[in-house]
């Protein structure tokens, strides 16, 4: 939850207990104003689920008590029908009951709503940021460096022979394989990068404020790493290893746009692809050749 949120709720259940105890001070009256301790409650079984219920219920149901020990009900309760012990038990008792479950569908509801905002932006095989994620996240970049004047970076990546790997070894291991490499990619950036799948076994990589350069390095390294890395083959294979290939672009050098730098990313890798695999070709080079 937002520190604001939080503040507001925080301040909303604090202001609502004041405003229903000072209401039952001020009339000298429990019997009825009891039941004003609803609003704090429903406020924090629906921002905080089962322990906010249980943190607000606990104060409201040792104030109400309090209040009725201090003999606060009316003069006429003696005479009237009305048990204000009871009243209060059962009262109270129903309003936390009933606020105890609201607060366990509230939880439920916010652990649903948090899965389902992760599958929206995640890929769901690697864990990565999928495509959606990926395309507001360059979109949003590429402004930010053209507010402040600053460089970004874009590395295309793509696994090289994989159709092979999948057709020997089957799509089970080959999905191991995508996990691996994956993981790889997310350790071997910054946190402030955005590694995502950009389509089967495609990746990509923004990474804001970096020169391409220094993002042809950070590809080199991580095309290494890769080179390194054993995967699961078969009885005549057993150990098998795989090649990434890389495109590098820059923005502002090389494009003007999200969708230009994708594109000259692309051919950058075209080339690498065309230049024999396992390497990392930044645009330059692309147009140079
Ligand atoms: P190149 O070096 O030119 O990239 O060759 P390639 O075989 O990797 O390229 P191609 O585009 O011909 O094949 C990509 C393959 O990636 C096809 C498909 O079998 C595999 N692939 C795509 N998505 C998945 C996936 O989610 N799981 C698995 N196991 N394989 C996938
Ligand atoms: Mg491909
Ligand atoms: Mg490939």
């Amino acid at each position: 939850m937002e520190p604001r949120v939080h503040l507001r709720n925080c301040l909303l259940i604090f202001i609502t207990l004041i405003f229903a105890s000072l209401l039952v001070y001020f009339s000298q009256n429990v019997h009825m104003y009891w039941l004003l301790y609803a609003i704090p409650l429903l406020i924090a079984a629906g921002a905080y689920g089962v322990y906010g219920t249980l943190a607000v219920g606990g104060a409201s149901v040792g104030l109400v008590v309090y209040w009725a020990l201090q003999g606060f009900y009316p003069g006429t309760i003696a005479q009237s029908p009305v048990n204000l012990r009871e009243e209060i038990l059962l009262g109270m008792g129903t309003l936390l009951v009933a606020t105890f479950i609201l607060g366990y569908l509230s939880d439920k509801g916010r652990k649903q709503r948090a899965m389902l905002e992760r599958l929206s932006v995640h890929d769901g095989l690697t864990g990565l940021y999928n495509y959606g994620y990926f395309v507001g996240t360059l979109r949003d970049e590429i402004k930010r460096a053209e507010r402040y004047e600053t460089p970004l970076s874009f590395i295309m990546i793509d696994i090289d022979h994989f159709k092979e790997y999948n057709d020997i070894f089957g799509h089970e291991k080959g999905n191991k394989v995508l996990k691996k490499i994956a993981q790889v990619l997310v350790k071997g950036v910054r946190e402030i990068d955005t590694v995502a799948r950009y389509g089967g076994e495609e990746f990509a990589i923004v990474l804001p404020s970096v020169e391409k350069v220094k993002a042809v390095q950070v590809a080199e390294r991580l095309r290494e790493k890769v080179a390194t890395l054993e995967f699961e083959g078969d009885k005549d294979h057993p150990v098998v290893k795989k090649t990434i290939s890389a495109g590098v672009a820059s923005y502002p050098k090389n494009a003007k746009s999200d969708t230009e730098l994708v594109v000259v990313a692309d051919q950058a890798l075209y080339l690498a692809k065309g230049g024999g695999r396992n390497r990392v070709c930044g645009y330059e080079a692309a147009k140079r050749t």
